[in-house]
């Protein structure tokens, strides 16, 4: 019986020493909040932020709201509740959050706008994304390289897409496109048949594909059923490229005669780099989630442990209530000649997954 007692306790002291173990390496809660499952890079995005923190210690919990606003917002509230040390919140509109966050700064919360600027508070402490103008210069140089110009002369049809109006990012990746397209469409060299410019006429709310290929088969059926071309195709992101590819497909684009006019993307998803391989979209712009993660975890644990985080923008992303300090990382330039070098070797994308 004492043999017993002895190793009960003897086991009652290691489990207390393991408990004491684990709660040392504990740093605390942060809450990661994202958009949706339907994209694969924010699940890259959420599973590259996650196991980042939890290496360092802390604990997670990672949500995704299916792009459903008031869906981010429950979960935001809720979030709240349990107390994190920091929130990390890639929003689906960027406007809605005002009301919860005021709970999350009285609550001392450390909060950061993941890749999405979060709007119309001032109680987001900093904003961890791209650079986001440099994404649609990016996307329009492609689209002109595909082109061929300035070899090639033109005049080339093309047709513009937005990405979703209650995402600020969208109006950076246009007005970044067009800074380099609208001289072009000035001079003649760029001609948007159907007349559709501006953020109102071409954003595609929620980034939805089917919205995209919708709105292209529309594009197509009033605006070349007349014998011709759509020589290329601004889009700001991979998912509604591949639903305006379908809809080009569907009116015999991709083939001998007729041939795929250039269609650009976003995000470097597997299924886009595929098409890319393929010859059916043209490019993509390469943003490394797990750059994003890394950038983002190293600064919630700097401002947690009591540091200041330097090399932040200070200039640019003014959300109506403040500028958000802020880290810009570059975006890439990917096509057929270099995917290989910057998404496969680099690990990004197993060469596996694009057989
Ligand atoms: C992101 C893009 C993404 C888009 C659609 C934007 O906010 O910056 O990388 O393509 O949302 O998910």
């Amino acid at each position: 019986m004492k043999i017993i007692k002895t190793l009960v306790a003897a086991l009652a002291v290691g489990f207390a020493a393991m408990t004491v173990t684990a709660h040392a390496d504990d740093k605390g809660l942060v809450g990661v909040l994202m958009p949706t499952k339907t994209s694969q890079r924010w699940i890259n995005d959420g599973d590259a932020v996650k196991s980042q923190l939890e290496a360092l210690g802390y604990t997670v919990d990672l949500q995704y709201a299916q792009d459903d606003i008031p869906n981010q917002l429950s979960q935001l509230e809720n979030e709240i509740t349990k107390g994190p040390k920091a929130l990390i919140i890639a929003s689906i509109d960027g406007t809605t959050m005002a009301d919860a966050l005021q709970k999350s700064a009285d609550a001392g919360v450390v909060v950061v706008a993941y890749d999405r600027l979060i709007k119309k508070t001032g109680n987001v402490d900093y904003y961890t994304t791209f650079d986001n103008f440099g994404v649609g210069v990016i996307q329009a140089k492609s689209l002109l390289k595909g082109l061929g110009y300035p070899e090639k002369k033109g005049p080339f049809n093309i047709e513009l897409f937005g990405g979703s109006p209650d995402d600020n990012n969208a109006f950076f990746f246009y007005n970044g496109a067009m800074s380099v397209l609208q001289p072009l469409i000035d001079d003649k060299t760029l001609v948007v048949k159907s007349g559709q410019m501006g953020m109102d006429k071409v954003g595609t709310l929620r980034w939805l594909a089917a919205t995209a290929q919708a709105r292209m088969d529309n594009l197509l059926s009033a605006n070349y059923s007349d014998g011709s071309r759509v020589d290329g195709v601004l889009s700001p992101y991979d998912g509604l490229s591949r639903g305006i590819i379908a809809s080009l497909r569907a009116v015999g684009y991709g083939t001998a005669d007729q041939p795929w006019p250039v269609v650009t993307g976003q995000d470097a998803e597997t299924a886009s780099v595929k098409a890319i391989i393929a010859g059916e979209q043209y490019s993509t712009v390469f943003k490394d989630t797990r750059e994003l993660a890394k950038a983002t975890v190293e600064l919630v644990d700097k401002v947690l442990s009591g540091g200041k985080p330097d090399g932040l923008d200070t200039k640019t992303y003014n959300n109506d209530v403040k500028v958000v300090p802020s880290i810009l990382l570059t975006p890439h330039d990917v096509d057929k000649s270099n995917y290989q070098a910057l998404v496969v070797d680099s690990g990004y994308i197993k060469a596996d997954e694009l057989k």
